[in-house]
């Protein structure tokens, strides 16, 4: 009898726990767009050692703490473009990443690559809208994490502009659908299953506006892609959404109070650390894993490339950059803007460093078609083309983005289509090949 009233007090009490509801914590840590950046910078800001250690001192006595990435993990070092990568996922390994999604740039060694990735990763990798031909979802779409009790959906999501970030030889079969209305119907889908759902999302400025604004069921946002943290978090509704500075230069951490029966967050107060590796010890076993792969990189770029049989200007550089262009894609015309020339070249024995020197931005080739009417002035040397026939022009992408500017190519409109890689990589190639620059 006494068994039996002391289960039915329980019973009672446990309805009414989870009728009412309850408030309980979860924190939330956050990185975006590392893009390869295992070292720390220039500045002193950063790197995988120090990143670890910021980790670890907050994660120190939080059970409620979670670390997700919101993508771009690679590309934009060395190492990241050496190796396809590779180190870069290995390397995040040692983080503690309870979940992370993909950015755009995650695909810019294949798709088959980023699948590397994802059995790489000791951690979930989620992404809801990437679907083969058939429909079939390229990572899982969401991860349930038990957080202290908490159930916390994290859905991930990348940006509808993917056609425009990848190529279709890099992506074959895979594309995007509607990332808003994906991340919505999942959310919807999962209300029942968790107590809070946290969107993890590769996403562009727009689509960050059109998630807080007008996805009601996901509450929590936690994004990438975009270069700049934010100075305050962005808030809609009862809803929020927090991103921070590239490169691993900030660590974001979220602390919320979530009403487990609104399933929304009561409130919360954001705060980015800066990691400024003067205030703090690299990670011990962190720093000697990276240092093993920048001596290896080092090993990679100081390979000799080719002989140049004299000193070449940054503006000879521009001509020469031009000409490897049209020599590698074919392209009728060719321009580089001088003020991405970052150095000249030296006589003598060159090394891949040298190019990297040059080209130390990860600027991607682009084509457009363009009829000789419209051909900009400036990529012409000389050259008179027949007005009504059809030309290809090659650019790299940040020209291309930004064509109308007097130091690049003072058009409008021209529409670069076709990527066909990475300008430091086709360089690499040009030099290899012809073995003496003259
Ligand atoms: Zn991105």
């Amino acid at each position: 009898m006494l068994n039996w009233k002391r289960s039915w007090l329980a019973l009672v009490l446990l309805l009414c726990a989870s009728a009412g509801g309850e408030v309980r914590p979860l924190t939330i840590l956050h990185i975006d767009d590392i893009h390869g950046h295992i070292s720390p910078s220039e500045q002193g800001m950063g790197g995988f050692a120090y990143l670890a250690t910021a980790i670890r001192r907050e994660r120190a006595n939080c059970p409620e703490c979670i670390l997700l990435n919101a993508g771009d993990l690679v590309q934009g070092t060395p190492v990241s473009t050496i190796f396809h990568g590779l180190p870069v996922f290995e390397l995040a390994n040692l983080l503690g990443f309870d979940a992370a999604t993909l950015g755009n740039h995650d695909f810019d060694y294949g798709w088959m690559q980023a699948r590397k990735f994802i059995e790489t990763a000791n951690y979930p990798m989620v992404s809801a809208n990437v679907v083969g031909a058939d429909n079939r979802l390229f990572a899982r779409p969401y991860i349930i994490l038990n957080v202290n009790g908490l159930r916390v959906a994290v859905i991930g999501a990348l940006t509808d502009d993917m056609k425009n970030l990848s190529t279709p030889k890099l992506m074959e079969e895979w594309h995007t659908v509607p990332v808003v209305a994906t991340a919505r119907r999942y959310a919807a889908e999962l209300k029942d299953k968790s107590d809070l759902i946290v969107l993890l999302a590769h996403v562009t400025g727009p689509e960050e506006r059109e998630f807080l604004d007008s996805a009601t069921e996901i509450p929590v946002i936690v994004t990438g892609h975009l270069h700049n943290g934010l100075e305050h978090e962005m808030t809609c509704d009862g809803r929020v959404l927090v991103r921070v500075k590239a490169y691993g230069e900030e660590l974001g951490r979220l602390d919320l109070k979530v009403d487990t029966e609104k399933k929304a967050p009561v409130s919360w107060t954001w705060k980015r650390i800066a990691i400024d590796d003067s205030k703090m010890e690299p990670a011990a076993d962190v720093a000697p894993k990276v240092k093993r792969w920048e001596d290896e990189v080092t090993a990679r770029v100081d390979r000799p490339l080719a002989v140049s049989r004299k000193t070449f200007s940054h503006a000879e550089v521009k001509a020469l950059i031009e000409q490897a262009m049209r020599d590698e894609t074919g392209a009728d015309f060719a321009f580089m803007n001088g003020g991405g020339v970052r150095d000249g070249l030296p006589e003598g024995q060159l090394r891949e460093r040298n190019i990297w020197n040059i080209m130390p931005f990860d600027d991607r080739v682009v084509i457009a078609k363009v009829k000789g009417s419209d051909l900009p002035a400036v990529v012409l040397g000389g050259r008179k083309p027949d007005p009504d026939r059809e030309y290809t022009l090659a650019a790299t992408d940040f020209t291309a983005a930004n064509q109308s500017a007097a130091s690049q190519l003072r058009s409008t409109g021209l529409e670069f289509g076709d990527d066909v890689g990475i300008l430091r990589d086709l360089l690499i190639d040009w030099c290899r090949k012809k073995k003496a620059i003259e």
